[in-house]
């Protein structure tokens, strides 16, 4: 199958980590440490898990004019990512996640997104071209509104199908959600967009079936290591099983899924194939610790999938 071209539209962060010994309370400072350090963002995470699939990626964001900025540019053509949108601003730092792990595992993350904030609907004009040249577009809502409306606007010209990743939670102006193709919340995410709690298969299909009437053709709920509930129109969905792994960090493991899925339709499979296929590329993300670090290779899913 040849692989076809991804265009993401997305965040960069760097991701700057400590472990605590336990969490500082107002006005405390507490010695922690490891201290470690990679790239973070949805926006690159799923342009890495996509890239690392065999598909051609070109990442559309924005980063400060500083040395995280120029770490980002070197970390994306390492993966073999086109960088030739990614903007580069002279008043913002580039975006970094601020993340203290304490003992018990739990963690405390401020996201400053900086730079990628800043991402213009001018900034993906730029891309037009890209765009239009694209097999699948796919897009979070970690950057501006406007970044992602200028988005779905040059995909619905030129017909291209766009996945909307809709994480971190923000609103969604109800007219964008006609021009989504696919949509893929979380448990969390699906609640907030709809006010139906997932709780089963059943809760699941009401969400699905709101989202839906809104305009979104294939709805998509990923529901952890239970997998992944898909709806495009009738009276049920399907439910699409997780794969049973020893799971060592879950963080990340949504923009495996987007990641994966992205390049599987890009590729041209059906969307069942696709969604298989998605959630062996998160289901490998979840055994391994980090984000982008830790997605699989298209030969570790394929070998997996045998
Ligand atoms: P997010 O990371 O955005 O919260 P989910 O928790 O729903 O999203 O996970 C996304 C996908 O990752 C799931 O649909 C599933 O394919 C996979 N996944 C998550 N956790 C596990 C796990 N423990 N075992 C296997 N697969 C998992």
């Amino acid at each position: 199958m040849s692989s076809g071209i991804i265009t993401v539209v997305g965040s960069y962060v760097v991701d700057l980590m400590s472990r605590t010994p336990h969490m500082p309370k107002p006005g405390e400072t507490v010695l922690g440490g490891p201290f470690r350090m990679g790239p973070g963002g949805k926006g690159g995470n799923q342009a890495v898990a996509a890239a690392r699939q065999g598909s051609r990626v070109c990442m559309v964001t924005k980063v400060g004019n500083d040395p995280f900025g120029q770490a980002a540019v070197k970390h994306f053509q390492a993966e073999h990512i086109s960088t030739d949108y990614v903007f580069v601003d002279d008043a913002e730092a580039t975006g970094a996640a601020l993340i203290a792990v304490d003992d018990n595992g739990e963690n405390m993350i401020v996201v400053a997104l900086g730079a990628c904030g800043k991402l213009s609907a001018e900034d993906v004009a730029q891309a037009e071209q890209m765009i239009k040249r694209s097999t699948v577009v796919l897009v979070q809502l970690e950057t501006s509104m406007e970044a992602v409306r200028k988005t779905l606007e040059l995909a619905g010209t030129y017909g291209v199908p766009v996945i909307l990743n809709p994480a971190p939670y923000q609103p969604i102006p109800e007219e964008l959600l006609k021009g989504v193709t696919y949509i893929t919340p979380n448990e969390t995410e699906a609640f907030l967009l709809t006010g139906i709690e997932i709780t089963d298969e059943e809760s699941a299909y009401r969400a699905a079936s709101v989202l839906y009437r809104r305009g979104v053709k294939h709805v998509v709920i990923t529901l952890g290591k239970k997998g992944c509930y898909y709806y495009e129109g009738g009276p049920s969905g399907i439910l699409y099983p997780g794969f049973h792994v020893d799971a060592v960090d879950t963080t990340g493991a949504g923009d495996a899924f987007n990641g994966g899925l992205a390049h599987a339709l890009a590729e041209g499979r059906s969307i069942r194939q696709a969604l298989r296929y998605a959630n062996a590329v998160a289901a490998l993300s979840v055994t391994k610790i980090g984000t982008a670090p830790a997605m699989p290779s298209r030969e570790e899913v394929e070998r997996f999938l045998q």
